[in-house]
């Protein structure tokens, strides 16, 4: 019998999907976190349900081979490196492991081991991230702060710099504090739903040079403007970063306004207050105007090798039509448009629309359209109004974490594009869509995880699903029925 508060020891196993170690006493799963894989530890159980527990680490007992010092000094309380004290070998290791699970577990794969390739890792895994998010909040002695929040709590842990972002982040945390204390700008209060500043985003074209910054606040406008555009000036353009090739240049602050209670990091609209709406970056030979709001991958050196993979399994010779759903600022879309007949991108933020119309423009790509929206709601209308002209010979879906609904992939499966290539950033949804668009007459024919988060479990994954059958296995004639019978129930979305 296990109890709370009682201190055991055992040996760390495993990892689960959130980084934490995995271990047994008396039979009984036990989750602790900042443990690794071959670490025998003393730990206090915290909370101790049915058939497992969560444990806290009191002490070391033998260190796993794979520890290695985190470069950063909050790795362990920031919630946003879970990783760093695991060798970069190892994590690789790890994530390849949590693919390969998800998909013959949940998505019922069979021989998945000859089916994955090797991963794409990074070579330096460190200042890697174009984008960073600071919650703003106060310190302990009650100045203003920018940092992370702790895991799994709102807790914000103040930075001075992260060795996940681009250093010069280091300088606009700087800037943007002696701003806030300067201006005395009140701060948000996320409990009181009091206070100004709630986020500062940041953003660097990697390849242009240009930096973006965006603050979030609960308000309609900033004080001070010209102080703060002086410092982030000053921050951003007395160029130090020895590292790096391209010299910086301060190219666009705006302010998004998001006045209500809510998790949600960016308000609906933003406004510019220096320089342009957005920044550029390339890709490869493609450049790309990308507006606050716009998702754009945040690894640029991955984003090259995870598009190389997506355009080599979507095998293009000139003469498809492709559908590119989910599809952003239209990035993946551009890369197949130079290689297909023409491309649909379906997106659901506006202005990532605009910016893929605008992107199109920039890179004289005229066989790619653009539609706003659900890709769920506009894909199903399109194809059913005009069949011939929305068909697709190629699908590329590349969905957020909670994947595809249900109705897109089967109206996927009724175009009967012959290959589907899935972009994923959550294994577990991938998987269970895998399932899915196999009961339609797909199969899992390569995959590849590409490591874009190094330091956290989050992985992407690029999967090739090839068309195997034109009819519908038996099986499948039972699952439209319960397809009806979930759609009158209206309860597949979140399945
Ligand atoms: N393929 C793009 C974007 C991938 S991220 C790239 O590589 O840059 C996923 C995108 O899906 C985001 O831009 C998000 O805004 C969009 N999205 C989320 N839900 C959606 C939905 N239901 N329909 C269409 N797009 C959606």
């Amino acid at each position: 019998m296990i109890s709370k508060n009682e201190v055991y020891e055992l040996t760390i196993e495993d990892m689960g999907k959130d980084g934490e170690g995995i271990g047994h006493v008396d039979g009984m799963t036990v989750f602790v976190k900042d443990t690794v894989v071959g670490d025998r530890a003393a730990v206090k159980m915290m909370k101790v349900k049915k058939n497992y527990a969560y444990a806290r680490l009191m002490e070391i007992l033998e260190p796993s081979p794979y520890r290695v010092t985190p470069l950063c000094e909050k790795a362990v309380s920031c919630g946003g490196c879970t990783l760093q004290h695991i060798s970069y070998e190892q994590q690789k290791e790890l994530l390849q492991k949590h693919v390969c699970n998800c998909l013959s577990r949940i998505g019922g794969v069979e021989g998945i081991d000859s089916l994955m390739e090797p991963l794409i890792g990074m070579e330096e895994p460190y200042h890697f991230r174009n984008k960073m998010q600071f919650p703003v909040g106060m310190d302990r002695e009650g100045r203003p702060a920018l940092g992370f929040y702790a895991g799994h709590t709102h807790a914000l842990i103040p930075l001075s710099d992260c060795p996940a972002g681009h250093p010069v982040n280091r300088k606009i945390i700087r800037a943007m504090r002696e701003y806030l204390m300067e201006a005395e700008v009140p701060v948000y209060d996320e409990e009181q739903h009091t206070g100004l500043v709630r986020h500062v985003l940041t953003r660097v074209g990697f390849y242009t040079g240009e930096v973006m910054v965006c603050i979030i606040i609960n308000g309609s406008r900033l004080p001070e403007q010209d102080l703060l555009i002086h410092k982030l000036q000053e921050a951003v353009e007395i160029d130090d970063y020895k590292q790096n090739v391209v010299s910086l240049r301060l190219a666009s602050v705006s302010i998004s306004i998001n006045r209500d209670r809510t998790n949600r990091i960016m308000g609906d609209h933003s406004k510019t207050i220096f320089g342009a709406d957005a920044i550029t970056d390339r890709i490869k030979d493609l450049t790309f105007r990308i507006a606050p709001e716009s998702f754009f991958q945040v690894n640029p050196e991955q984003t090259r090798k995870l598009y190389g993979k997506a355009l080599e399994y979507a095998g293009l010779t000139g003469d498809e039509i492709v559908w590119d759903m989910y599809c952003g600022i239209g990035t993946i879309s551009l890369f197949l448009a130079e290689k297909a007949k023409c491309v649909y991108g379906v997106e659901i933020i506006p202005q990532a629309i605009e910016n893929a119309k605008e992107n199109a423009g920039l890179n004289h790509i005229s066989n790619a359209e653009f539609f706003v929206g659900k890709a769920e709601d506009i894909v199903p209308k399109l194809y059913a109004e005009a069949p011939e002209r929305y068909r697709a010979d190629v699908v590329v879906v590349d969905p957020p974490r909670k994947g595809c609904e249900a109705e897109l992939l089967h109206c996927i499966a009724d175009m009967q594009p012959d290959r589907i290539v899935y972009v994923s950033c959550d294994p577990a949804t991938l998987a269970r869509d895998i399932r899915i668009l196999g009961e339609r007459g797909y199969d899992l024919r390569k995959a590849v995880a590409v490591d874009m988060f190094p330091h956290s479990m989050h992985v992407e994954v690029v999967s090739l699903l090839q068309r195997v059958s034109n009819t519908r296995p038996k099986a499948i004639t039972l699952d439209v029925e319960m397809e009806d019978y979930y759609r009158i129930k209206g309860d597949r979305t979140n399945d």
